[in-house]
């Protein structure tokens, strides 16, 4: 694997719009393969699914902005 990023979910740089839990982002750090994903937009309540590695994510967002993944 060569996606050897720091794995963080602090995404201020890549958010769409910073608003709390409302927060769309635009990519996201499969928590599996930790490959990065973009995406065309996605929010709390939200499923993804990583490129690469096929597991599918329910999409939280909390009241800081921070994304959280939960195995769908
Ligand atoms: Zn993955």
């Amino acid at each position: 694997m060569q996606y050897d990023q720091n794995y963080d979910d602090e995404d201020e740089s890549k958010a769409m719009d910073a608003a709390g839990s409302g927060r769309r982002f635009s990519d996201f750090d499969c928590p599996d393969c930790n490959a990065n994903n973009p995406h065309d937009g996605f929010g709390d309540g939200d499923e993804i699914r990583c490129y690469y590695c096929g597991m599918e994510y329910r999409v939280e967002v909390t009241e800081e902005g921070r994304l959280k993944l939960r195995e769908a």
